[in-house]
């Protein structure tokens, strides 16, 4: 008998050591895996100060310890742009990337040549038929111009870039939840068509650049809700923003192509990101789990699309989230070609 007992206790002992080795910093109840938000993450050359805690009301209303994120909105772990080419005879080392139909393109010399066949549309003509010289904006008064909400004629036509010499010193400030917290139900963000446009600063009615616009991660839309428009940050502290308002670019007959690592700027936001390229920084899972890019408002994990076998998670929400035990709830990315991070927050987020 008391063999047995001191058995079981062996049993139980290991049992506690094994779950308390496992779990380190994380809490385990019920089978339920919460991940504290890690601030040593985020890459120091992304923040304009350390990283503090500062109490703050979330979405629930209730009060909790979030951490302050102030960024910089420059990523340190890789280059920005290019954007444009400058002839259609340039190569995809020239330009950027486009999105378009759940696919990403090349902006190359031969894909702004191509653009009146692309949309079937002749009226788009972006170069000089005889140089071969690609219409760009060229200054920060263009810059801004090219995104201006009545955008004349002058300015329909364009290869619209924002270089970072026009973009002065940004900050944004930032709060997410140190620990993540499930909210009752997921927080959509407004989807077009229909509501406002997500990331309202961007599209024509409140072009980017716009100087007064709001700064991200305010209510950017006329919901009832302070819902953020911008899902989350990367680690380099750049924003993962709402989608882009392509369909009022293209209206324009303007091309505001992304860089190669998903991102551009506007002189309000400063940079930012509308895709995942798998271009900033990651960290590699164990266990061939996508690997980790970011966290979203609500404080839990951002990983990206696909795992290290390429597959696609066939299990997520309508958030774009699901839970394993190593992880807790975390997100997966939409893909690159679909302008697109999330699709809501399933945790309360801070006010
Ligand atoms: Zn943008
Ligand atoms: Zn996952």
């Amino acid at each position: 008998m008391i063999k047995i007992h001191l058995k079981s206790l062996a049993l139980s002992l290991i049992c506690v050591s094994v779950l308390s080795c496992k779990n380190n910093s994380t809490t385990t109840t019920s089978n339920t895996t919460v991940v504290p938000v890690n601030k040593d993450l985020f890459l120091k050359g992304g923040l304009a100060e350390a990283i503090t805690i500062e109490s703050r009301t979330l979405s629930d209303g209730t009060t909790a310890d979030c951490y302050k994120i102030v960024v910089t909105s420059t990523p340190t772990d890789h280059d920005m742009g290019p954007w444009c080419p400058t002839n259609i005879s340039d190569d995809a080392s020239a330009g950027g990337i486009w999105l378009n139909d759940g696919k990403v393109y090349d902006v190359d010399g031969d894909f702004v040549k191509n653009l009146a066949t692309f949309y079937n549309d002749d009226t788009w003509m972006l170069y000089d038929s005889e140089t071969g010289q690609i219409t760009k904006t060229k200054t920060k008064q263009q810059c801004l111009e090219a995104a201006n909400p009545n955008v004349t004629e002058e300015y329909q036509n364009f290869c619209v870039e924002c270089l970072p010499s026009f973009v002065g010193a940004v900050q944004h400030t930032y709060y997410i939840p140190v620990t993540p917290k499930k909210a009752k139900e997921i927080y959509t963000f407004s989807s077009r068509p229909g509501g406002p446009p997500p990331g309202a600063a961007e599209g024509r009615k409140r072009p980017e650049g716009r100087p007064d616009g709001p700064p991200p991660n305010h209510d950017n839309n006329n919901n009832s809700t302070t819902l953020p428009s911008d899902r989350g940050l990367a680690f380099n502290g750049v924003v993962f923003n709402a989608p882009a308002p392509v369909d009022n670019i293209l209206e324009a007959y303007t091309l505001a192509p992304f860089d190669d690592a998903g991102g551009h700027i506007n002189l309000n936001a400063g940079y930012h990101y509308h895709a995942a390229t798998g271009v900033s920084k990651k960290v590699e899972q164990k266990d061939k789990h996508a690997a980790m890019i970011g966290y979203a408002f609500d404080g839990f994990g951002i990983f990206e699309n696909s795992d290290a076998n390429g597959k696609e998670y066939t299990d997520l929400d309508k958030a774009r989230g699901h839970y394993d035990d190593v992880r807790g709830y975390h997100y997966h990315v939409d893909k690159a070609g679909n302008n697109n991070f999330i699709n809501g927050l399933r945790g309360e987020y801070a006010q």
